[in-house]
């Protein structure tokens, strides 16, 4: 039998044998109910980061673990030179909730989706007869679209740049809400897209301001560009909406998603409207373990379940909720200078003393059996599971308030 192990004995082993490139709060996580998680030493908190946007159904859910058991009990894989059932209606599934799409590529994660969007621009524009300088993507200023080369170029965003140059060439950044600077962006005439969240995660949970996507479309347009919408984290109801682009008015052409597409079951998609679905034919894109079967049979049911208006109708009224508490402690403590977002992808932005101190809060939180993120260190982020229920919000309001009170008195 395999000797157990003590948690300070497991919270040695990251340290010593991961590649350092994270650095989690001194917790080890066991097993969650709803937005409720466990440690392994039985001490419980309240999940209002859903492992960043993912658990959008919370933990447990018994029809997506029916789902996995059931898939998991006939056929793990298959590759993509043999069908199995679920990829097949999940994207059929995905077209139709879309309203948009004709086809869909399934991957194992955002940055591949991205990958993918990213590919199929530039073939696009080849197909166009366009020379490879005229296939320039344009992205925003605090974007974040995921970590491999192309998409770590196309997050405009230089800390995450740093140290992988040379990086790959055909990307422009531009301001996010700044139609002028974007226009300037156009100018020279070798735009083939323009990419971007329209709720920016990492990036500080900015929202696109009204019209601002509207008027990309025009832009697009008129200038022969794509329009892609990185949704991987705004995406799959968090916003209130299926889709957040339904609260812009537009029709995009290519849609990426992943996070809580699989509600924690690694899948990532790219949707590609009639214009673009048929650019990539055999050969010219492919990946081992996109559409597996256990992931795709497990994000049917999220995709249902996420569209459902009882998901979505809580979406709103918890939004609100979320809203009211915050600013009731601010009442009290005022640390925030301000609470942006949409639905329940929720920002609250530090007040200018406390700047740079988003880490120290998230150590009181988890102190006080709370779970919460950051976005940048002004930023505390509010990414909840979507089905959060009356009683876990209370519960994590009040967590929360008791960490910001031993955070204001440290201060
Ligand atoms: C998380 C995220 C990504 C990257 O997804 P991974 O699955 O980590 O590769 C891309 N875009 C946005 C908006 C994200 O939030």
């Amino acid at each position: 039998m395999e000797a157990a192990m003590t948690t300070p004995d497991l919270l040695a082993l990251g340290p010593r044998y991961w590649l350092p490139v994270y650095k989690p709060r001194e917790v080890v996580l066991d097993h969650g109910k709803g937005a409720r998680v466990w440690d392994r030493d039985g001490r419980d908190f309240i999940d209002f980061g859903a492992g960043i946007a993912v658990n959008a159904l919370g933990h447990g859910d018994p029809d997506l673990l029916a789902a996995l058991a059931g898939q998991a009990g006939k056929l793990w894989h298959s590759s993509n030179v043999f069908y199995t059932e679920p990829p097949l209606r999940l994207a059929e599934e995905l077209v139709a909730a879309s309203g948009f799409a004709e086809r869909v590529f399934l991957c194992n994660s955002g940055a591949e989706a991205n990958e993918a969007a990213i590919k199929l621009v530039r073939k696009w524009a080849a197909s166009q007869g366009r020379p490879p300088e005229k296939r320039v993507i344009v992205t925003f200023r605090g974007s974040f679209h995921g970590r491999t080369l192309a998409t770590v170029t196309a997050t405009a965003q230089p800390k995450y740049q740093e140290g992988y140059e040379p990086l790959p060439q055909g990307f422009r950044y531009a301001t996010f809400n700044d139609v002028a600077d974007l226009e300037h962006a156009f100018a020279p005439g070798d735009v083939a897209a323009v990419m971007l969240e329209p709720v920016q995660g990492e990036g500080g949970v900015m929202p696109a301001a009204p019209g601002f996507i509207a008027r990309i479309r025009e832009l697009c347009d008129a200038h022969g560009a794509l329009l892609v919408l990185d949704e991987i984290q705004c995406g799959m109801g968090r916003t209130g909406t299926l889709f957040a682009h339904a609260q812009d008015g537009v029709v995009p052409d290519i849609v990426t998603l992943a996070k809580a597409l699989g509600c924690g079951f690694p899948i990532g998609a790219m949707l590609a409207a009639p214009k673009v679905a048929q650019v990539m034919q055999y050969g010219a894109h492919g990946t081992t373990f996109g559409g597996n079967p256990m992931a795709a049979a497990v994000a049917r049911v999220a995709l249902r379940k996420l569209g459902s208006s009882d998901v979505l109708g809580n979406v709103a009224r918890q939004s609100q909720a979320l809203r009211d508490g915050l600013a009731a402690i601010n009442e009290e403590l005022h640390v925030f200078a301000q609470v942006r977002g949409r639905g329940l992808m929720l920002g609250a932005v530090l007040a200018d003393a406390h700047k740079g101190r988003a880490g120290e809060i998230l150590d009181h939180a988890a102190a006080h059996g709370l779970l919460v993120l950051q976005a940048g260190p002004d930023v505390l982020r509010f990414v909840p599971p979507l089905t959060l229920s009356d009683a876990e919000l209370a519960e994590g309001l009040q967590r929360l308030t008791r960490a910001l009170r031993d955070f204001a008195a440290a201060t």
